[in-house]
C-alpha cells in the first residue's frame, strides 16, 4: 500500500510539476488549464494556496474591521500584509524579536509582503529617489526614513512572509515613455541588488538580519506603464535575474480597463509559464475573472474591504449602496446567493439601520460579505477550469455581475 502511494506520488509529480526551482518549501503546480487560464497550486513554507487566489489586505497586520480568525473562517488560504505600514509601526525589528509577523497576528497560513515601494510613492512625504534609495518622511511623524533594495529584502525577512516582493518605482499614470522607461530600468537594477541580498540572507554577509521565516520565496516586479514594448524588456530583465514569481506592477493606477487588459494579456503570455503570476492591486470582481482568463493566478485589491466600510456591497447581481432609501424595509438577504454569516442572518433593512446609524457593526458584517464574495469568486473560477467550463463561467458571471450599482 505504501509503495503504491509513493509510485502514485511520483507519477503525478512527473506529469503536473511545472516548476520554478526554489528552496525546497516553495513549490508551484499547474493542476489544470482554460485557455491561458490555469487552476494551480502554491506551496509555500507556511501552507498551500490554492490558485487562482485572492489575497485579503491585512495592512498593519489586521484585516479592517474584522479579526483574523474571520479571515480564517472565510477560508482564505494567504493574507497580504503592508512592508511600509509595519517597518513604520510597530517596526520589523520588534515583529522579529515577537518571533515574526505569523506569531504576532495569530495566523498561521501563508502572507505576503509587498516591498513597500508602493505606499512610498503614494504616502509618504518629501519624498526623493536616488539610486540607491527612496528617501522620505514618515507619514505617522514626519520622521526621516530610508528603503533601499537591500533594505526592503531585510524588512521582509525579519517580518517573515511566506512571499517577499522586490522594491520597485512605481510610476503614476499617465507618464510619458521616457520616464516610463527610466522607471522600469531603475527597478530592473534595483531586482538585481534585491534577489542578491535575498540570497545571502542566512549567511555571514547578512547575519544581522534575522529570517523569521525560512524557506521564503521572492517575486520579482515587471514595470513598464502601459508601453508593451517596456514591458517585453521588462520581463526579459526580471526573468534574467531569477525569481520564484513574477508580479505585474504599475496598474489599476486610472488607465482605462481595455488597457489594462491588453497590458495584462501581452506580459502574462510572456512571463514563465511554469512561476506563479501576481497581478498587483486589481481590481473590480470582472477584472479578476478577465484577468484569470489572461493567465493570472495571484491577485490583491483594497476593493471588498473599503467598499465595505463605505456601504459599497459586492453582490451576484452586481454593487449595492446599503445606504439607499430602498433599503429601508427590505427584508430580503444582502445576496440570497451568498452562504456568508451576514447573508445568513441579517436583513439589507438592519444591514442599512447599522450603517446609517455608524455601528461599528456595519463595518464587520459588511467587510464579511464583501470579502466572501471575492474568495467565493475565486472558488467558482478555480471549480470553472477544473471542471472545464471557465469559457461559460465567465459568460454567466458578466451577464449577472454589473460594473454599475444595481440601485444608482
Ligand atoms: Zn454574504
Amino acid at each position: 500500500m505504501k509503495k503504491r502511494n509513493a509510485t502514485a506520488r511520483s507519477r503525478r509529480e512527473g506529469s503536473h510539476y511545472r516548476l520554478s526551482a526554489v528552496s525546497a518549501r516553495f513549490a508551484f503546480e499547474i493542476l489544470s488549464r482554460a485557455g491561458r487560464a490555469r487552476r494551480g497550486r502554491l506551496h509555500l513554507p507556511h501552507g498551500v494556496v490554492e490558485t487562482p487566489a485572492f489575497m485579503p489586505v491585512g495592512t498593519r497586520g489586521a484585516v479592517k474591521a474584522i479579526t483574523i480568525d474571520a479571515v480564517r473562517d472565510l477560508d482564505a488560504d494567504i493574507l497580504l500584509a503592508n512592508t511600509y505600514h509595519l517597518h513604520v509601526r510597530p517596526g520589523d525589528d520588534r515583529i522579529a524579536r515577537l518571533g515574526g509577523l505569523h506569531a504576532f497576528v495569530g495566523w498561521s497560513r501563508p502572507i505576503l509582503t509587498d516591498s513597500g515601494g508602493y505606499q512610498v510613492f503614494s504616502l509618504a512625504a518629501r519624498r526623493r529617489v536616488t539610486e540607491d534609495a527612496v528617501v522620505f518622511q514618515s507619514h505617522l511623524d514626519g520622521q526621516p526614513l530610508s528603503l533601499s533594495p537591500e533594505s526592503a529584502v531585510d524588512i521582509q525577512s525579519r517580518l517573515g512572509s511566506d512571499v517577499a516582493m522586490i522594491l520597485d518605482e512605481c510610476p503614476s499614470w499617465p507618464i510619458p515613455q521616457t520616464d516610463a522607461e527610466a522607471a522600469m530600468e531603475r527597478t530592473l537594477r534595483w531586482a538585481r541588488r534585491g534577489r542578491a541580498r535575498f540570497e545571502a540572507l542566512g549567511t555571514a554577509a547578512a547575519a544581522a538580519v534575522t529570517v523569521s521565516t525560512p524557506g521564503q520565496a521572492q517575486f520579482g516586479i515587471v514595470q513598464g506603464g502601459t508601453f508593451l514594448d517596456l514591458r517585453d524588456r521588462s520581463v526579459a530583465g526580471t526573468v534574467a535575474v531569477g525569481f520564484e514569481g513574477y508580479a505585474i506592477g504599475g496598474l489599476s493606477v486610472g488607465e482605462p480597463t481595455a488597457t489594462m487588459y491588453d497590458v495584462v494579456a501581452h506580459t502574462a503570455q510572456a512571463l514563465p509559464e511554469a512561476a506563479p503570476r501576481y497581478l498587483m492591486g486589481t481590481g473590480t470582481p470582472d477584472d479578476l475573472v478577465e484577468s484569470v482568463a489572461r493567465g493570472i493566478d495571484m491577485f490583491d485589491c483594497v476593493l471588498p474591504t473599503r467598499n465595505a466600510r463605505n456601504g459599497q456591497l459586492f453582490t451576484n447581481v452586481g454593487r449595492i449602496n446599503i445606504k439607499n432609501a430602498r433599503y429601508g424595509e427590505d427584508q430580503r438577504p444582502l445576496d440570497r446567493d451568498c452562504a456568508c454569516y451576514t447573508c445568513r442572518t441579517f436583513s439589507r433593512a438592519y444591514l442599512r439601520h447599522l450603517f446609517l446609524a455608524g455601528e461599528i457593526a456595519a463595518a464587520t458584517l459588511n467587510t464579511l460579505h464583501n470579502l466572501n464574495f471575492y474568495l467565493d469568486t475565486m472558488r467558482g473560477i478555480r471549480d470553472a477550469i477544473a471542471f472545464g467550463r471557465f469559457e461559460s463561467f465567465r459568460i454567466a458571471f458578466h451577464q449577472r455581475w454589473s460594473r454599475q450599482a444595481v440601485d444608482s
